[in-house]
């Protein structure tokens, strides 16, 4: 029977039949906890069972969850209207939230372009560069070099410029894979090197490889200035910022920051550009803490003198059904409003202090935690066999994931993905909502030293 009803019930009463879950392991699979309310820093799911978001789901909820006034300003958009297209009418929200974005942006950045996520708003990054460079002479610049290991996005132009030798031998053959040149890591750098002649290395290759490829057929450089679970919150020095635009203008190469991860806050400062100021980017991408999960929402923030060469040429030709969204633009107006008014900024900064020392207190103790790292409250441990030699568990072991799976158990949830099979390293993302207490990070510790132990007693 086809009635509603039977359709409930059957997709309810199969494993993982209709939902999700499904397409990433097959039936009968263990299913993981289901989420029931979220509140604060913490989630609970069907059976009562309460967990510390020590993530912040993937990197996203940066007012924690169940904030009211988000809440109250999502109705209230949602019953006057809850959709109109972006190309017919203009929305109230959609000015406001970009004059705020802009605003904390700061100079350089004059106008937001709003879509969907941040595989989007990647894509509209490197559409909108191609059609600057075309209006403006350049349409020879084709080619966008990245870094490896990086991670951009899911979309099969994002996946083009994404450092991850899994996802590229995969899908590799359908797109046009671009250059990559290596990203500067800090714990794991090549032999005879020191993290900061490395780094310099690293920004030297980003300009050989633009002369192998020709200076005149590079588009841009596209980096994530923190990276979240690509280098696992490796945070470089201003020389090598500095280096890399240095170089990019001496070729006519733009400079993309995504900043998907590290934006809307996340790192004590607005921007992660905001901590390198010699060395600003031309073009940059937020999604995940721009709406901190409430709607999906990416943003593409860029400069007038860009935006008005390619609108004056005919307009931007780029765009989504979902693009600029009444509703989404509310809620993160809200969502800005919320990181303003508790000034979540300085709280990241000051929080992620004490997280880091609290992350080295466990890396003191634990046998099995190699390093620690990041900036205001983007930080990553890094799992080792052997603390002497930096030597990584098997990858068939995939200590991220075993991690995660103590954590659940425990009460605390963590965000894992073996990026590049755990090539550079296997780390843990602790990244809480910047509006976590201090006693809350006390809490978080606690427990992330807890699975900890329980990780290196599997190994033992
Ligand atoms: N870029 C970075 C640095 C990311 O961390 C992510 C997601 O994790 C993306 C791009 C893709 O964003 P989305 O999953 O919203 O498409």
């Amino acid at each position: 029977m086809n009635n509603p009803a039977s359709i409930a019930r059957t997709v309810g009463d199969t494993p993982q039949g209709g939902t999700v879950l499904g397409f990433y392991a097959p039936k009968g699979a263990p299913r993981p906890p289901r989420i029931a309310r979220g509140e604060g820093i913490f989630l609970w799911d069907a059976d009562g069972r309460r967990y510390l978001d020590a993530t912040a789901g993937a990197v996203v909820a940066n007012i924690g969850h169940g904030n009211p006034r988000v809440l109250a300003a999502m109705t209230e958009q949602a019953a006057k209207v809850s959709f109109a297209y972006p190309r017919f009418f203009e929305s109230e929200h959609n000015i406001a939230l970009a004059d705020r974005v802009c605003a904390l942006a700061g100079e350089g950045f004059d106008r937001a372009f709003f879509v969907s996520g941040g595989s989007e708003a990647n894509e509209a990054a490197l559409k909108l560069a191609r059609q600057y460079a075309v209006v403006t002479g350049q349409g020879s610049r084709s080619k966008v070099i990245s870094r490896d290991p990086s991670y951009h996005g899911s979309t099969l132009g994002a996946l083009a410029v994404t450092g991850d030798a899994n996802t590229l031998e995969l899908y590799g053959p359908m797109i046009r894979a671009m250059p990559k040149v290596p990203a500067p890591l800090s714990y794991r750098v090549p032999q005879g090197h020191t993290a900061a002649s490395h780094e310099m290395a690293c920004a030297d290759e980003l300009e050989q490889a633009i002369l192998r490829e020709g200076p005149e057929t590079v588009l841009a450089f596209i980096l994530e200035p923190i990276g979240g679970l690509s280098t696992g919150a490796v945070v470089s020095s201003p020389a090598y910022f500095e280096r890399v635009r240095q170089i990019c203008d001496r070729h006519g190469v733009l400079v993309i920051y995504d900043e998907i991860m590290s934006g809307a806050g996340r790192t004590g400062a607005f921007l992660a550009a905001h901590h390198w100021p010699a060395a600003r980017p031309d073009l940059v991408t937020l999604a995940k803490g721009l709406a901190a999960g409430y709607t999906p929402l990416g943003c593409l923030l860029a400069p007038d003198r860009i935006v008005d060469a390619v609108a004056g040429s005919g307009g931007f030709v780029h765009g989504h059904t979902y693009f600029t969204n009444p509703l989404s633009c509310a809620v993160a107006h809200a969502v800005v409003d919320e990181v303003i008014r508790q000034d979540l900024v300085t709280r990241a900064r000051e929080r992620g202090e004490l997280l880091m020392a609290r992350l080295r207190d466990i890396a003191a103790r634990s046998p099995i935690v190699g390093d620690v790292r990041g900036k205001g409250l983007l930080t990553a441990i890094e799992i080792v066999a052997d603390k002497s030699t930096r030597r990584q568990l098997p990858a068939s072991f995939n200590a991220p994931a075993r991690l995660t799976g103590h954590g659940l158990k425990r009460g605390i949830a963590l965000y894992n993905r073996r990026a590049n099979l755990g090539a550079f390293g296997d780390f843990q993302m602790i990244t809480p909502p910047l509006t976590i207490s201090e006693s809350e990070i006390d809490t978080l510790a606690e427990l992330l030293e807890t699975s900890l132990a329980d990780l290196a007693d599997e190994i033992a």
